[in-house]
């Protein structure tokens, strides 16, 4: 299973498929993703092989930000519907996750008592929880989601997306694989470098519990405490 992102590039959905392709060797059931050009967005989703996504990629699908996955099934079976990302209910929000929430089922019982969901994964929880602290606590995306990252217990490496800002990915991990890789006037994040050599060589590192903001020109890393982390890159000595 895998995450592969990208902002400020034309044709986003391209640098996407072929990256999940170089993913494909950690096994996966599904794959999917997001992209967004500011005006059209593009959800798409499918069972099985990467070629399967790949030839429902028209010609129309063209991003300047987006977010893959490939999905190893934990909670809820490979379908179409439980492959990611994941849409919030309000149809703002884009999640991409790799690992398990533990407390899920909690989490919905204490603050989406009321909502019905589509599927039946883990992660499907987690995105309208950020949608929730955002509608009903006024908070932006990065404080939503810095605080659903305090009540959720277990693994993760996540991508988020929301469609009102189609210029920024708000990626956060803890105990699952996830890197920012540097480019210039584009961003890229990866689960493996691997996925992401034929774009930069140039890496920095994300530890667990920080939260890292990444637009076209920009990433910022902060921890637990919302203090910004310097953090230098390294070069990556992997051939493409
Ligand atoms: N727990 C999530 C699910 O079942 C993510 C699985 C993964 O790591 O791909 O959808």
């Amino acid at each position: 299973c895998g995450i592969v992102g990208i902002v400020g590039k034309n044709h986003a959905e391209q640098v996407i498929i072929n990256g999940l392709h170089r993913l494909e060797y950690r096994g996966y059931d599904s794959a999917g993703l997001f992209v967004s050009d500011g005006k059209q967005e593009h959800l798409i989703k499918s069972q099985g092989r990467i070629k399967n996504l790949q030839e429902k990629i028209t010609s129309e699908v063209n991003g300047t930000i987006g977010i893959g996955h490939t999905r190893w099934a934990t909670h809820g079976k490979p379908s179409e519907e439980n492959a990611h990302p994941h849409t919030s209910q309000d149809g703002k929000l884009e999640l991409v996750h790799n690992g398990v929430i533990e407390n899920f089922e909690e989490l919905a019982e204490e603050y989406l008592a009321n909502e019905t969901f589509y599927g039946q994964t883990d992660t499907e929880i987690v995105v309208n929880l950020i949608a929730s602290f955002i509608k009903n606590e006024g908070l932006t995306t990065k404080e939503a989601f810095q605080k659903a990252l305090t009540v959720i217990r277990g693994s993760y490496a996540f991508a988020l997306i929301n469609n009102e800002e189609p210029d920024t990915i708000y990626v956060a991990k803890n105990k699952s694989p996830l890197l920012i890789g540097l480019g210039s006037d584009f961003n890229v994040i990866a689960s493996d470098a691997l996925a992401v050599l034929d774009q930069t060589h140039e890496f920095v590192e994300i530890a667990d519990n920080e939260l890292v903001t990444v637009t076209a020109d920009k990433v910022t890393i902060e921890n637990q405490d919302g203090e910004i982390i310097d953090r230098d890159s390294y070069q990556a000595q992997l051939d493409a």
